[in-house]
């Protein structure tokens, strides 16, 4: 099973503070040493628009994880990807982003999808020049708060132009937390009917009302093998107003094991990020398993 701790980008980029570079360094290191082989570690966008994420080059430059972890940067347009390409030896993935919604692309990056994805069709092509491994984000994927139903068709044909363009991964994004079990279990077998086999098929659910991990299972029975997910459940949206962010990468692993589904995390380790970033940022952040520990099952038999 694959996990992406989208932490390091996804939540710190949606924290009020802005997290001391050293404290990034740390918490990512701890991320690492857990077993995670895949961490989203910042991103390349413009340091008045995310101050939080202005040491993106610094955080690249000084990261320091066993060579198996595949460190990727969120890279928004071509200049973005200019700037990250200066620290080319420093990451091995990126992953790029639009919305399937009109409304929220307008409102996210202020642009049309169509002008989204002519800029983002010349990144990914520009990245597979550099070697670099792509992954395309569709946003409010699974439905938009501004414009609601969010037909799938119209989602495949965004992620066929950007498979078509070198992304061998698509992102599906519950970025507001509107996607229900039902909803995933049929939305899978047609993304990978629309996708055909060599695209690997990404869940990022947010647990914005709770039903992050229910999405999970139902993504599971659909045959998805890749999720994403923030340690401490960091990263809440800006709409709707207060909401809890993506799903808990401990929640997720616990539960994945709990399952007889390997992950090759250590959950205890990943526990300790948890903590640690809760400490870090000084308030009690959203995980059930921050607050109830790891299942024991003591001697008794199962
Ligand atoms: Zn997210």
């Amino acid at each position: 099973m694959n996990v992406r701790e989208v932490g390091p980008r996804d939540g710190f980029q949606n924290e009020p503070e802005v997290v001391p570079t050293d404290e990034k360094l740390r918490l990512i290191g701890l991320l690492a040493a857990s077993g995670l082989k895949r961490i989203e570690a910042t991103s390349f966008v413009r340091a008045d628009v995310i101050p939080q994420l202005a040491d993106g080059a610094e955080v690249l430059r000084r990261i320091d994880v066993p060579g198996d972890v595949a460190i990727s940067v969120l890279i928004p347009n071509e200049r973005g990807l200019e700037n990250a390409l200066r620290l080319r030896d420093r990451f091995q993935e990126i992953n790029v982003f639009l919305s399937a919604s009109e409304t929220h692309n307008r409102k996210n990056v202020n642009r049309s999808i169509e002008e989204s994805l002519s800029g983002l069709e010349r990144v990914l092509g520009r990245a597979r020049e550099e070697g670099l491994r792509c992954e395309g984000v569709i946003s409010v994927a699974f439905g938009c708060p501004y414009e609601g139903h969010v037909p799938p068709e119209r989602v495949f044909a965004i992620a066929r132009r950007l498979r078509d363009a070198g992304a061998e991964e698509i992102g599906f994004g519950d970025t507001t937390g509107m996607a229900n079990p039902a909803q995933v279990r049929s939305y899978f077998p047609a993304a990978r009917d629309a996708l055909g086999e060599d695209v690997e098929l990404t869940a990022h659910f947010h647990n914005t009302r709770g039903q992050g991990l229910a999405n999970v299972l139902a993504a599971l029975d659909a045959g998805v093998r890749s999720f994403e997910s923030s340690f401490g459940e960091l990263g809440g949206c800006p709409v709707p107003a207060g909401a809890t962010g993506n799903i808990a990468t401990e929640d997720l692993v616990s539960m994945l094991h709990e399952m007889g589904v390997g992950t090759g995390i250590s959950l205890d380790a990943l526990l300790e990020a948890a903590r640690a970033v809760q400490e870090v940022l000084g308030r009690p952040l959203g995980s059930h398993l921050l607050t109830a520990g790891p299942v024991e099952w003591n001697d008794s038999p199962r």
